[in-house]
């Protein structure tokens, strides 16, 4: 059939006288025909070159088997034998993918955990140093407000009018006793010549003989009360003095009348009537 084919184009082809030895005597060759002829159909080659398959490698083999659907169980020297079968390279590929891509969701959720994280902690710390501000400034008004009112208490702050533990509280204020009406002031036995102390800031506006208190100093505090000193033995300050609290006036003595050496105290709100001297020293802070 091959050969009547051949001929028949041979003849075809017009002019040419036909050779001597007609190809179709040497035998049907693909390569001689195809040479000699346009290819006529693609698919020639599959049925020119039966069975002459090219050699599989090992891989190519197992590939082709799987690719058929079967199963490769490969063993060495007895160990456990490999599965290469479809479905568990399959499942391991699968397994692969699916630990990449846990892995990557890993990564992914540690790094977007890690910013959260930072972002968290720079939030925290900007409302720690915010805080932080806040409190100092809090803090600051505070110890302002603080001295401010401590400068204000100082202020109010009365001292004892003897050393401690150089007298004894003798006569009240209010008492009835010696006195040709209740008693008005506070007395403070002790030996004669003790230092008698400012229990208040103020200034010094009468020094001198007063009769029954003897030996007397006034000194005058800044919202106009009057602090009596009297039966004194000496005189420390002037009038026209400024005298802090805790400040030596005087010395304790027995003039005027008196029965024995003692502090005689007044304390006169706004230059009046006296007031209890126990009372208003609690009230500054002094414990007589
Ligand atoms: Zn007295």
């Amino acid at each position: 059939m091959g050969n009547h084919r051949a001929g028949k184009r041979e003849r075809s082809r017009g002019s040419r006288p036909s050779p001597v030895v007609p190809t179709t005597t040497l035998g049907y060759t693909g390569g001689g025909k195809r040479r000699a002829t346009k290819p006529v159909h693609a698919g020639s080659r599959k049925g020119l070159v039966p069975g002459l398959a090219s050699v599989p490698t090992a891989v190519g083999a197992a590939a082709l088997l799987l690719a058929a659907g079967g199963a490769v169980t490969l063993s060495q020297n007895g160990s456990a034998p490999v599965d290469f079968s479809q479905a568990s390279v399959r499942a391991a590929s699968s397994d692969i993918s699916a630990a990449l891509a846990n892995r990557q969701q890993a990564v992914s959720r540690d790094s977007r955990r890690q910013a959260l994280a930072d972002a968290a902690d720079a939030e925290l710390q900007d409302a720690a140093d915010a805080q932080l501000v806040e409190r100092d400034a809090r803090v600051q008004k505070l110890a302002l407000s603080a001295q401010s009112w401590a400068d204000e208490l100082a202020k109010n702050l009365w001292a004892s009018p003897l050393p401690p533990g150089t007298y004894r509280l003798t006569a009240r204020f209010g008492q009835f006793g010696l006195w040709a009406s209740s008693h008005t002031g506070l007395d403070f036995a002790a030996p004669h010549g003790t230092p008698i102390l400012a229990i208040a800031a103020g200034v010094v506006t009468e020094t001198g003989m007063d009769g029954a208190y003897g030996n007397k100093t006034v000194v005058t505090l800044e919202d106009g009360t009057e602090i009596w000193y009297a039966h004194q033995s000496s005189y420390g300050v002037s009038v026209g003095d400024t005298v802090v609290p805790g400040q030596q006036i005087g010395t304790v003595g027995n003039t005027g009348r008196s029965t024995g050496p003692h502090l005689h105290l007044e304390v006169r709100p706004g230059a009046g009537d006296p007031v209890d001297p126990y009372s208003a020293l609690l009230v500054h802070g002094v414990t007589p």
